[in-house]
């Protein structure tokens, strides 16, 4: 929207019908492509030639030429700029080669505001499936088979976390979609649920038949207009064609989803959390257990999924556990979406196998640094995570190998830093964040969080002591030994990986003050 794409949009319909080519060439608006560095994006069917850059006065030439004369239109083709190579078909550009999409299978293809095209592409079939031709405990057991982990960061199987779910004993329980993506930088969730709502709430529905539950809420920021329109619309869609309400698929299933509007406070990702906030509580978390699985929602059993792991549900339900299992690795089976950013050349959205090395991620997909700079580092999970030196791009990328290095997968944000960034402004810049998105509930991440700042505050106004470098990582250590919540005991991990891996940095900050 903020490259002009509307306006694009409403002039290809005005010169298709000023030629009357209306009838005959169809416009479809669809969600995110990925390739956010090269938006706006025009690409024609059937012959799939894919138009980058494209401008609100590009629009005449593109009807003229290619529709009409049926000739390219070079200069708005993409260009390899290592190669001097135009590109036409977005499959063979180094940004979509290494690629595999499986949450993202539907983004950029289909309409999102039709459910037509979603069932034209196997929409539905996986809920028809599970509810027709299998047991609660088959579904559950293929998930299982499947090796799927929770992709908002933990990484918990989420098949174990369905069969709790499924085993706790109540006459009513809940279905939550956690869509509350908050990390700077990331927006794997909100495009997945622009560009594919149904895909959600399929997944949402066979959570539904599988544990038992009738209801589902789906918790998602308020900052996500376009996100909430199209899943509202997606929601009544589903409804009038009998996927959603009584009796699914004749069935005595019965499945309906609700929108909760949260106000963006970055801890109500968390898990207990969120529920309080959709009780109208303050969204604060509490210590489990009692896990949500057991109590959850106004004290019932209540399962909670993220965004994208909802999007891998159907297509598992559909093709099995060892499709799920033939890419990926062996302990994190299957795709993750991230979010690419910073000092990169191919800015967007990416989705590929586990396994594949951050190397292939920054230089291959992403077109390496920007400006020809050198590589420095690379952020991942977010506030949570950590910063990863050179040394260690060619490590396969999955939740154990990220945990290794003192990072995490988080939810999918990957900021890159080229050799010019200061990695204690880095870390301040995320200690920053998480001061400011505390709750305040508990003592170690309300006010040690705050002394750390400071002390990262005297570094760098060159203010600080040798002393104050044996705080931070005193103080850091405790904070995540004692908070309460995930947000406090992962807040000084951008500290503490930034000071393993680039401690000179750090002491420059106290013995180079000339
Ligand atoms: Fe709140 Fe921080 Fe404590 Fe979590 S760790 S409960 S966000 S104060």
């Amino acid at each position: 929207t903020s490259s002009g794409s509307n306006d694009i949009l409403d002039h290809f319909n005005r010169v298709l019908k000023e030629k009357n080519l209306q009838d005959e060439v169809q416009v479809v608006r669809t969600g995110c492509f990925g390739f956010c560095e090269q938006g706006p994006i025009v690409k024609f069917l059937p012959d799939n030639t894919f138009y980058v850059k494209v401008e609100d006065k590009d629009v005449e030439t593109l009807v003229e030429e290619h529709i009409i004369k049926g000739r390219k239109v070079q200069k708005l083709l993409y260009e390899e700029p290592k190669a001097k190579e135009k590109i036409e078909e977005s499959q063979k550009m180094p940004f979509y080669k290494k690629q595999y999409r499986v949450a993202l299978r539907n983004a950029g293809t289909i309409d999102p505001e039709n459910i037509n095209e979603y069932i034209a592409h196997n929409g539905y079939l996986a809920l028809g499936k599970a509810i027709t031709e299998m047991s609660r405990d088959e579904v559950i057991e293929n998930l299982l088979e499947s090796g799927l982990r929770g992709r908002g960061g933990g990484g918990f199987p989420t098949g174990l976390k369905w069969q709790f779910a499924k085993k706790a004993n109540s006459d009513q329980k809940y279905v939550v979609c956690n869509a509350d993506e908050g990390d700077p930088g990331a927006f794997m969730d909100r495009s997945v649920l622009e560009g594919d709502p149904h895909t959600v709430i399929e997944g949402m529905a066979i959570a539904g038949y599988a544990i038992g539950a009738n209801q589902g809420i789906v918790y998602i920021r308020a900052e996500y207009p376009l996100a909430v329109n199209r899943l509202k619309t997606a929601l009544n869609q589903a409804r009038e064609m009998g996927f959603l309400g009584e009796n699914i698929f004749g069935s005595d299933f019965s499945f309906d989803i609700d929108i909760r509007l949260g106000a963006g406070a970055f801890v109500c990702g968390e898990e207990t959390a969120l529920i309080h906030s959709i009780e109208g509580y303050r969204g604060e978390p509490t210590t489990k257990p009692p896990f949500p699985a057991n109590s959850g929602l106004w004290e019932k059993p209540t399962l909670i999924n993220n965004v994208e792991t909802l999007a891998n549900i159907s297509i598992i339900t559909l093709k099995g556990a060892d499709w799920f299992r033939s890419f990926g690795t062996e302990k994190s089976p299957g795709t993750k979406v991230f979010a690419l950013a910073g000092a990169i050349n191919n800015v967007g959205l990416v989705e590929v196998p586990m396994g594949t090395t951050l190397r292939e991620i920054v230089f291959e997909i992403g077109g390496g640094i920007r400006e020809n700079k050198r590589y420095k580092a690379v952020q991942t999970g977010g506030p949570s995570g950590g910063c990863i030196p050179a040394e260690y791009l060619d490590t396969p990328i999955d939740f154990d190998n990220l945990s290794a290095l003192g990072s995490m997968m988080g939810s999918g944000g990957m900021i890159v830093m080229d050799e010019t960034t200061c990695m204690v402004d880095v870390s301040k810049f995320y200690l920053e964040f998480t001061v400011e998105e505390s709750c305040g509930k508990c003592t170690p991440c309300r006010i040690g969080n705050v002394r750390l700042l400071e002390i990262l505050d005297r570094l760098t106004s060159g203010r600080g002591s040798e002393k104050d470098l044996q705080l931070l990582q005193e103080l850091g250590n405790i904070i995540k030994d004692s908070s309460l919540c995930g947000l406090g005991q992962t807040a000084p991990n951008p500290i503490l990986s930034t000071y393993h891996y680039f401690k000179d940095e750090y002491e420059a900050h106290v013995y180079d003050k000339s």
